[in-house]
């Protein structure tokens, strides 16, 4: 994937040269009662490993452009990988990908978002990383499609209108040629609306184990690896209606957690020696039966090789704990594949539609009281900005999030 990002994100700008920003047509944009301050605050990644919070003038608001008033953005494990190796070439960068805020001007023609839902001054909003042309294609596909036309927030270059992160207290979402694609999610929380990228993956995840047919409201499920993508799969499962769950990880503070989003029985692998033994305890487990389904949310390799031992012949399994490559995994494709007829998936990323699917989720995941805002253990402020990234990088928590005062 760290290829996959770096070509795509190249590919993108190379486009992009030539259509660097002209000057907005000033318009007679709306403007929210509240006062928009002549200045904003972007972090901005000057060197490796090195944000410096700066000052720029607020930009006019064009004709299709929304001022956003930033209330936070999440830290994704790209922003952790730009601020340490830049592989990119991007710097000086605003980075921040998965934020929101409150549009507090408009230009006239902005009327409704990617969706077709209508906007309005006071409006909580986030853009997607996907373009709008195809809601089936996926990151995967950016590199054909996403060029030329959408643009990612968080990852563009610098330009003379600077607000181009979510990390900063106020980013203009450009119309034109560099539209991106937005959502109102007015009705979602802080919380949520900062989760809403980490959960696409889950939502997308879930949608490919959902083509095998096996997945069914009664299925029997294994869960291996509580971080934070293992914790959402939980979940989103939850928000399904199947409450059998097994979840397998190392740690009990995680498998504490996973009881809490909603996982019926937990194994920490730590205690068993041997992947026969420990399939046996996750068959006790699931009381007495092996798994229907399994997905595997641990970057692993190991965990790849044993997890075709928790499941049932006949079932099926989701791999999408390689975001990145983690090297090669061993299988034994007689015992574990071919005479047991797994039906195996792989996921990677989220399609735009998922994207719109994962707001749904998480107002369900509320209804229903799952505690998501758990998952964000670390909030800091902007001027913070390096500090929250180190944390990131230590992977001691879960979420960590840039949360504007
Ligand atoms: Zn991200």
């Amino acid at each position: 994937m760290e290829m996959n990002i770096e070509a795509i994100v190249k590919q993108v700008l190379a486009e992009m040269q030539g259509t660097a920003a002209s000057a907005p047509a000033p318009a007679a944009p709306a403007a929210s009662s509240g006062e928009i301050p002549k200045t904003a605050h972007v972090a901005v990644l000057t060197s490796l490993e090195h944000f410096e919070v700066k000052e720029y003038p607020m930009p006019e608001v064009g004709d299709d452009d929304i001022l956003v008033k930033v209330e936070g953005c999440g830290v994704c494990g790209t922003d952790a990988h730009e601020f340490r190796k830049d592989p990119f070439g991007l710097i000086p960068v605003a980075l921040g990908h998965e934020g929101t805020g409150e549009i507090v001007k408009m230009g006239k023609n902005v009327k409704v978002d990617t969706a077709g839902k209508p906007v309005k001054l006071g409006d909580k909003i986030v853009t997607c990383m996907i373009f709008k042309d195809d809601p089936e294609i996926t990151m995967f596909d950016l590199n054909k499609k996403n060029v030329g036309g959408a643009d990612v927030y968080g990852l563009l270059p610098d330009d003379d209108v600077h607000l181009n992160g979510w990390f900063s207290d106020y980013i203009l979402i450009r119309g034109g040629s560099f539209g991106s694609t937005f959502f109102n999610v007015s009705d979602l929380d802080l919380d949520s609306r900062i989760l809403i990228e980490p959960c696409a993956v889950l939502v997308h995840a879930v949608e490919r184990a959902k083509t095998t047919g096996i997945l069914r409201f009664n299925s029997r499920v294994v869960v291996q690896g509580c971080g934070p993508i293992g914790l959402i799969c939980i979940a989103v499962l939850r928000t399904m209606g199947i409450a059998n769950i097994c979840a397998v990880d190392g740690e009990a503070k995680r498998l504490d957690f996973a009881k809490e989003m909603g996982a019926t029985c937990t194994v920490n692998f730590k205690d068993y020696k041997g992947i026969e033994s420990l399939a046996e305890a996750v068959k006790t487990a699931l009381g007495g039966h092996a798994a229907d389904f399994a997905f595997q949310c641990t970057g692993s390799p190991a965990a790849h090789s044993n997890i075709y031992k928790f499941i049932r012949n006949g079932g099926g399994l989701c791999e999408l704990g390689f975001f990145i490559n983690g090297g090669d995994a061993t299988i034994n494709p007689h015992f574990d594949l071919c005479s047991k007829e797994i039906t195996l998936v792989g996921s990677w990323v989220y399609t735009l539609r998922d994207y719109a699917t994962t707001f749904d989720f998480l107002r369900s995941a509320k209804r229903i009281g799952l505690p998501m805002s758990k998952l964000i253990t670390h909030r800091f402020p902007l001027e913070e900005i390096n500090e929250a990234l180190k944390t990131n990088l230590a992977m001691t928590g879960l979420k960590i999030a840039i949360v504007n005062k």
